[in-house]
Order: C-alpha cells, then structure tokens, then sequence
C-alpha cells in the first residue's frame, strides 16, 4: 500500500520557523539611551555625544554614526529560575562591554541587506542569567555603529528591539537538531535509505509538533529525531577540517576606522563563543588587525593571546594586511610578509607558514618565490572560483611561478570563505573537489566574513551535531596549518599549474582611483630612495638608521595595498582619506631623502668645481642623462647606486639639432610626426631606419569608451560602442635646452588635458607627461599603441622579473585575459625590433594583436551608490558618485628599440622612466668621499638591485637583488664601503650561507629571475 508523505518541504521548513520563534520569550523591555557622535568615542567618554532617548522604532542615527547605547531593567519575577538573555537589535553593529569598557560580544542586525549567501548574519542574543532569581537590575553599555555588516544603513537605523527574554534550552537544541536533519536532505541521495529514513522522523516530529511547541512536544521530538542525528559515518574517503573565521576587509563599504571597530566585535565574538563550545577554533589573519586590536582594546588583547596559547585560536597567513598582488610593488610584497610574520613571532611566538588571500583579485607568478624565499610553505586562496569564463581545473595543486619555484595550493572545494557549515556545505566540498581523487583532504572556512561578524553559534552547533554524520564527510575543526600539514602527504600527486593565477573578472581593478595607484607607487619609490641613502649615509657619514620612521611609514602603505583600497574598491570616503595621507607621508619621505642627502654630502668633496650640484643615483647601474644644473643643461654620467658632482657654472653640453613643430618632433634618433586632432602618425627609427607603426595607423589614440561597468568589472563588451576621441584644442612646439617639446591641448565633455611630448637629445624615448582635469560619468580613457611587429605574446613586467602573455584570442583562457597588469612596462616585440611602453603609475593593459593599449582612468560608480549624497552636482563640477573625478597627474613613454625587450634594456628604461637622477646644491668644500662615487655596482646589468635596507635586527645593510631578464647569471657585486662579511639570507633576513668575500666584492649565481638577499655586515 503506498504511503503519503503529507509534509512537504516547505512545511518541514515553516515547522522549523516555528520552533525558532519558540526559542526565546519576551519577559520585559529595555529602557534605550544613547550618546551619538559623528565618530566613535572611547568608553571613558561615552557620555561626551548628543544624548537620545529611544523607543523601539525611533531611528538613532544615519550611516557610520556611532553612539555609545545604555540599556536598562529589571528581571521580571517571571524570570526566576529561567535562563535570561537580552535580545538587542539597534540595526546597526554593537559592541557590548564589561564594566570596565571591555568588549564581551559584537551584535548584529539581523536585518542586512547586502548578501545574504554569506547567511544570516544577525547576532542579536546577549547571554546574561543563568539561572536567574527574578529582580535583578540590568544595565548594558554597547559601542554602535549606524551601518550593517556590509556598510549598508538597513531601516533607517531605527531600533529594532530591546528586550529581556527567557531562554527555551530544549527548543534551541530542537532547532538545530531539526535544522541539520532537514538541511541533510538537499545533501543526501533521495533514493537512499539514509535521506528517506531522515524524512521519515522530520515528518515524525512535525506531526509532534504540529499541536503547539512546548516542553512536552520539543521533548518527544528531540527523541524522534535522536536516532538519525546519532547515526555515524564509517571509513571516510574525505575528511574536511574546519576553521572558524571572519573575512574582513580592513576598509571597502565603510571607512578603516569602522574596521577597527569591526576588528573588536568579531574577536569579541568569537571569544564569547569559546567559552561555550569546547572544539571551537577561530582564525583571523592580517597583523594590522591585530596591531589595532592591541592599541584599542588591551584586555581584549590578552585573551586573544591566551587564547593562542590554548591552540584555540590560530593567527593566520603570515601577512601584514591581505594585499593585492598585482599592483603591489615586489619589495612592498616581501615587507607584507616580514612586518606580518615579525609581528605574528613577536606577539605571539608563532609563525604562520602559509600565506592567507581567499580573497585576492589574481595573483603574480612572483608569488611562488617569494612564498618559498620566505621561508613559508603553502598558499590559500578561494577567488578564482569567480572566474567569469573558465573553470580553474583544480583545487589541491602545486603553483609553479615565475622561477620555477613551485608551492602546494589549496583552493576552497566550496569556493567560498563564509561557508555556513550545513550539510549541504559537506555536501558542495565533496562534490566540488576537483582533486578528490589525489586528496581525500579539503578545508572549509565557516563564518560571516567581509564585513567580519564570524561564526556565530549556529555554525557551532551545527558543527557539534555533523562531526561524523553518517552519509556525509567528516568534519573536525583545527588549526589551517594543521590541515595543511595532512593535505600535503598528498602532494605528490598533484597537479601543476605554471605562471600567474589569473581571475577572470574584476579587472577593471588595474586602473579605477588612478590617483591612489600613483601614490602607491611613489610611496614605493620614494621609500627605496630613502632606504638606500639612509644605509649608505650610515656607511659613510655615521647617521643613525631612521628605523622607526621606515617602519612606521611602510606599515601604512601595506595598509593602503589592501586588497579593496589599492584596487580601487573601496568608498569614497576610504579615499578622501588616503588622498590625505599619501601626500604627507610622501612629503616626510621626499624630506628625509633631502636631509640623508645633505648629511652624505658633506663627506662628498665639492671643492673641485666652482658651483658644484651633486647628481644622485639611486639604481644599480651607471646611467647617462640629461640634467638641469643651475642654468644648463647637462649629460651627466653618474656611477651606479652613486653620485657625481658636476659645475653648475659649467657651459651646457653641446648635442645635435632637434626639431621641434606642431606637426614634428626630432632629435638623432627618432622622428615622429603627428597628424589630424594630435595623434601620432609616424615614429621613424632613424638608426634603425624604420617605421616603428603599421601602415595607416595611428598612435597615442586618447579615446574615451562608455564604461557601464562598476569599480571592478570592465564589462566584456565595452569596445562594442564606438569610442570618442579626444579633441585637440591647440598645438604648441619648443625646443627647450635639449628637449624637443610639443604641447598639445585637449578637451572632452567636461574635462581638459594637456600633454608636454618631450624628445631628450640622443634618446630612443618619447616621453609624455599628461595633466588631465577629468569630471566624466560613466567612462574610460585609454590610449592606444599600434606597433608594426609579428608577434603572438607580449611581454610585461611583473614584480621581480616579467611574464609573457598571448596576443590572440585562441583558447577561452586566451580571451579571457583581456585587460593585463604590467608593473613599469610593457612591451610588443618580433625577433628583431619591437617598442615598450612605459609608465610611472599605471598597471591596466590591454594587448590584442599588434597594438598596446593603456588604461589610463575609470570614472564607474564607487561601490554603495547609495551612499553618495550631494547627487545635486552642476556639469563638470566633480561628482561625489563616481571614481577618478579629480585632477590627475601620469606620465608614459615609447621606447622603440631593435631586438627583444631584454637586448634593448626595457628592464632598466622602465627603472629609469620612475626613478629620475635626484640634485641637490652644496657648497665647495673638502670631503673623504670622491666627488664621482659608488656604493654598490653589479657587473652584470642583468641583475637589479631592488632595494638597500638597514637589517631589522641589527647594524648591517641588506641587500635585494634579482635576475631580471629570464637567463642564468653570474655577477660580481662590489661595495663602496667597508664590509666585514657577506652572508646570504632569506626574505626575511635569517642566515642561509656565508658567502666568499674577495676583498671589496661577492661572486653571485643566478637562475633566471631568482631573487637573493644578502646581509652585509661592516
Ligand atoms: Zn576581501
């Protein structure tokens, strides 16, 4: 006889709704007060704000307000014997404290409304009586914020709820016992008898329940469903570790210092939850956080480190903030993992060995070398599941990068880091493991990440009752590090992927908020500059290391390549405030790199010539250019990492005529030749006597495309609609000293430009310095590049070293890299000739066919349109709404050149293009430094000296160098200064070799584009 099924799953699910809404009973209410302030305020000043007096409903505030929030009552008699909790919703995120201003526990609305995929992520239920005698006077201080986890201002920021309540224990167990069993029938077969015997009792304990929830029915039902729940699993033939965590974007939908704030409730959290679930164990990476967290809330602090100790929390990733890494500098990568690794080893003796990005938007092919050169031993990641075209083949694989070093990755089999640990969570690691035949291990991160918030106790219980439910896979929670120690037994079979990582998306990333990319980059710069001078004025003029000051200021420009700010992902308001900073810390830096100057110059002997200037240079090989001293201009040779001093009061130097008119610029070695509305219509290579563009075509294109995308998404068809040039306004030619120079006007909609083309006597570079005042909506700039040449990849350089990439559109993997990054170059070229572009802030390419493209600006909507306020704006006035509205300042260059772009030295040109020879005006006097000078000088140009630092922890200099062009090397490296001892160390400056000082020099061997770091003791 069949049998009906009379609960269909949308009334097991309404059952389980209902047994929720049984879990806690209203006893009384909350009396509401509050203190708002624009910004947040200690809790020794939490009386400071604009008080309120609230009532559920009232709104207190709009987005990112703060308030400090008192509640006060009293236990009904109803409430004695009960467990009583306070149920808090203020729409907005709380930070209960103890007396003393400690925080106990972040809250949640429960009415965020930005993704609900990462789960329910209200957290409104404050534990305070167990059990309680009836009477006792409450009162609760919380930190607010007037926004959701996601920067949203859900309802207006009224107050949602505030009220005591009694804990029904057995409901809440039922819910989850229920919840689990119900969500277990998506993940389970339905012809199997496991899912079917599972229906059997949740139809079971519904018709239980069906009569009214209370103590007798939840009791009944709690057995119904024990027998299922209690099943095991056998041997598993996939075994998943868990982590409990909370992504958090140290800035994106809401400002860095709500972060802070984000930082405190989610620790909180998670150390309120371990009191109560024994197997719980809670990651965090990101030393800023911590660094925060330490400043703002001290005993939060030192639980934390207990906590570590227990082995109940893991500090992960080994970094100092989780940073973009395709328009990260290579230096700033490794200061990442030295300030994050020397952090996470100071505070708490540990040192992460895998580096953390679930959320990175790609990743350099110079990862691998530097993950390996510091000393770490595995990657995580979970992004490339949001590739647009292609499906990333594998989920445990060995990534083999630009050098060949190679490093076992684990991507997230859920392809997500906010997993909710429900069956059905088991269910997607197993069926999505890509690799579950080489690996019967996989890794799941649980919790409400993004805007932080963390596991909450739904996840904890579920995880309580799925440890070895029969007919999923097991799950233990334990440390990543622990997981990865297990999965890597399996490594041997793994795959190999070789080169970058790619994502597929996001790439419009490369170029939106061009101006915080500029500064990024002259933060890079001018942080190398000083670094070098600061160790080579302690070498020769007995200055003390500014040490402190490195340290401090390199921290915030980690903090500023996090992977929503530097990319350009953030809000506004995250902006306005790094375009404050970035100035002054440039200014501190440019004035620093003075006064080592000035320090080092007095050792320099100045007394040889009349008016002397010395000319430094900060890069590892001898350079040849043109310098402005006193009134002339002078070709000037000045010896790698070194200085010359020359004669301000010497004549100019003498050079070949240059020519310069509206239509025409040319010096001996190129001529260019421009056509209608400005573009370049011919670039003969005099030497080389040939044309360096196809046929026809024209070059320095400034079209202007609709862009309908959003801060990270270029959308795929953006070249469909007929791109708008920009119109040439007027022309102006000038030979000025020995530059040839046309200055070319142009306007667009709202916006200006003005480009100075400069041609520098005896130089193959054509030089372009824009100034643009740009006020468009909803579009893209970019200038294009045709280059006659055959060529099927391009060439770009990446950090330590350059990658190649195809020019077609061959495979989907071909098309999909439609928009490129390249740090200071990139380059076209055929076996014989070919013609780099450089530039000094720009990473967004494209290079299809034979023409280079450049992305130069984005003006898309900022993430949370909704936030923009002054939508009120006249036409051309700047729009708070939209990115790169702003006057902007970037310069790029041609480099037409015979032969391949290593033969050509493209390496050094885009060095040189970024980092211009320094002067500065001295007095004559005498000096024990020769007036033309060196400090280190490699004898082979191939390897590049990145960066000179003073040792983190002693006297001695460190040295970075690389191999730059792909080829093995052997080197000489000779020191201008005393050295007692070279000894080769890795990335993060521990001993690996002594190597064989001969008098002032090393012998060094390199494999192509390996990095070594060298520590020089006097
Ligand atoms: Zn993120």
């Amino acid at each position: 006889m069949p049998t009906l099924i009379p609960y269909t799953q949308h009334q097991l699910t309404s059952i389980l709704f209902q047994i929720k809404d049984a879990i806690y009973t209203f006893l009384a209410p909350l009396e509401i007060s509050a203190w708002r302030t624009a910004e947040p305020v200690p809790y020794a000043e939490r009386l400071k704000g604009e008080e309120l007096r609230l009532e559920v409903g009232d709104s207190w505030g709009k987005l990112f307000d703060c308030a400090w929030f008192r509640f006060r009552g009293l236990v009904p008699p109803g409430g004695a014997g009960q467990t009583v909790v306070l149920l808090l919703d203020v729409n907005g995120e709380l930070c209960v404290v103890d007396q003393a201003g400690v925080p106990l526990r972040g809250l949640t609305t429960v009415f965020s409304d930005f993704d609900f995929t990462t789960g329910i992520a209200g957290k409104r239920v404050l534990p305070l009586l167990n059990p309680a005698t009836g009477g006792e006077v409450i009162e609760v201080w919380a930190d607010a914020g007037c926004n959701d986890l996601f920067g949203n201002l859900p309802n207006n920021g009224q107050v949602k709820e505030a009220a005591i309540a009694a804990l029904h224990e057995p409901a809440r167990q039922l819910y989850y016992d229920y919840e689990v069993l119900l969500d277990s029938l998506k993940a389970l077969p339905e012809n199997s008898a496991r899912h079917q015997q599972i229906l059997a009792v949740l139809d079971r304990a519904a018709h239980c329940l069906q009569n009214g929830i209370n103590d007798i029915t939840v009791t009944q039902a709690c057995q119904i469903l024990k027998g299922e729940l209690d099943k095991r699993g056998g041997d598993p033939s996939l075994e998943i570790s868990a982590i409990g965590h909370a992504h958090l974007d140290l800035a994106w939908l809401w400002p860095l210092r709500e972060t802070r704030r984000k930082g405190a409730r989610t620790f909180a959290t998670a150390l309120a939850n371990m009191e109560v679930y024994p197997d719980y164990i809670f990651s965090a990476s990101q030393a800023q956080l911590y660094q925060w967290i330490k400043e703002d809330h001290p005993a939060l602090y030192e639980r934390i480190r207990t906590r570590v100790q227990d082995g109940r929390w893991e500090p992960q990733g080994a970094l100092w903030v989780e940073a973009d890494t395709n328009l990260t500098g290579g230096e700033s990568l490794v200061r990442q993992i030295l300030y994050g690794q020397r952090f996470f080893q100071g505070e708490f003796g540990i040192s992460p060995d895998y580096i953390w990005l679930p959320d990175t938007f790609g990743y350099s092919a110079a990862l691998p070398q530097i993950i390996r050169g510091a000393g770490l031993r595995y990657f995580s990641t979970q992004k490339l599941s949001w590739s647009l075209i292609n499906r990333f083949p594998h989920q445990s694989f060995h990534w083999q990068g630009l050098d060949g070093s190679s490093v076992p990755v684990h991507m997230l089999p859920e392809d997500t880091y906010n997993s909710h640990a429900l069956p059905a969570s088991l269910a997607k690691i197993e069926s999505n493991y890509r690799d579950k035949g080489v690996s019967n291990q996989a890794l799941m991160v649980f919790g409400i990440g993004d805007g932080g918030g963390g596991p909450g106790e739904e996840h904890l219980e579920r995880l309580e009752r799925l440890k070895n439910f029969a007919g999923l896979s097991p799950v233990r929670q334990e440390w990543t590090s622990t997981f990865f120690e297990r999965w890597a037994k399996d490594a041997s079979g793994f795959s190999t992927w070789s080169g970058e990582l790619y994502l597929e998306r996001h790439q419009g990333t490369l170029t939106t908020n061009a101006r915080n990319k500029w500064y990024n980059r002259r933060m890079e710069q001018a942080l190398r500059e000083l670094e070098w001078l600061a160790v080579i004025a302690g070498r020769l003029a007995g200055v003390a290391y500014p040490a402190s000051f490195l340290e401090k200021t390199w921290k915030e420009v980690l903090l500023y390549q996090f992977h929503d700010i530097l990319p350009g992902s953030s809000i506004k308001r995250v902006y306005d405030e790094t375009s404050d900073r970035y100035p002054l810390l440039l200014a501190e830096v440019d004035d620093l790199i003075h006064q080592h100057q000035q320090l080092l110059s007095g050792q320099i002997d100045t007394s040889g010539v009349q008016k002397p200037v010395i000319v430094f240079n900060s890069l590892s090989w001898e350079r040849t250019e043109w310098v402005k001293v006193g009134e002339s201009w002078q070709l000037t040779q000045v010896p790698s990492m070194g200085w010359r001093v020359v004669d301000a009061a010497a004549p100019q130097t003498l050079f070949l005529p240059l020519y310069a008119a509206p239509d025409r610029l040319e010096n001996d070695r190129l001529r260019v030749r421009f056509g209608d509305n400005g573009a370049i219509v011919s670039i003969y290579d005099l030497l080389a006597q040939r044309e360096v563009l196809p046929a026809g075509e024209r070059a320095n294109r400034l079209l202007v495309y609709s862009d309908l995308g959003d801060a990270w998404d270029i959308l795929l068809d953006y070249a469909a609609v007929e791109p708008q040039p920009l119109q040439l306004v007027r022309a102006h030619a000038r030979v000025d000293g020995p530059f040839a120079v046309l200055r070319q006007d142009y306007c667009f909609g709202h916006s200006t430009m003005t480009q100075e083309i400069r041609l520098a006597a005896g130089s193959p570079v054509l030089e372009f310095d824009t100034r643009l005042t740009w006020r468009e909506t909803q579009s893209m700039l970019r200038v294009s590049f045709p280059v006659a040449v055959q060529a099927t990849e391009s060439t770009a350089e990446i950090q330590f070293g350059h990658i190649r990439r195809p020019t077609h559109r061959n495979t989907t993997w071909d098309l999909a890299r439609e928009e490129i990054t390249a740090q200071k170059w990139a380059d076209l070229s055929q076996r014989d000739y070919g013609m780099a572009l450089l530039n000094d802030s720009k990473y967004g390419h494209k290079i299809k066919g034979n023409v280079l493209e450049l992305t130069l600006l984005r003006s898309v909507p900022y993430p949370g349109p909704r936030l923009v306020e002054d939508e009120d704006v006249q036409p051309g006035e700047p729009h708070a709404g939209y990115t790169d509205q702003a006057d902007h300042t970037f310069r790029y260059a041609l480099f037409p050149h015979p032969g391949g772009p290593m033969e050509a030295g493209v390496v050094q040109a885009g060095y040189q293009f970024n980092y211009p020879l320094r002067t500065l005006s001295v007095d004559q006097h005498p000096g024990s430094e020769p007036a033309t000078g060196f400090s280190l000088q490699i004898d082979d140009p191939v390897v590049i000296i990145e960066s000179v630092k003073q040792a983190e922890d002693s006297l001695a200099a460190i040295l970075r160098l690389y191999e730059s062009t792909g080829g093995s090397a052997k080197a000489r490296l000779r020191f201008g200064f005393e050295v007692a001892e070279v000894v080769e160390t890795d990335l993060l400056e521990n001993p690996r070799q002594k190597l064989d000082l001969n008098q002032d020099s090393v012998l060094l061997t390199f494999h192509p584009f390996e990095i070594k770091t060298l520590r020089i003791r006097r």
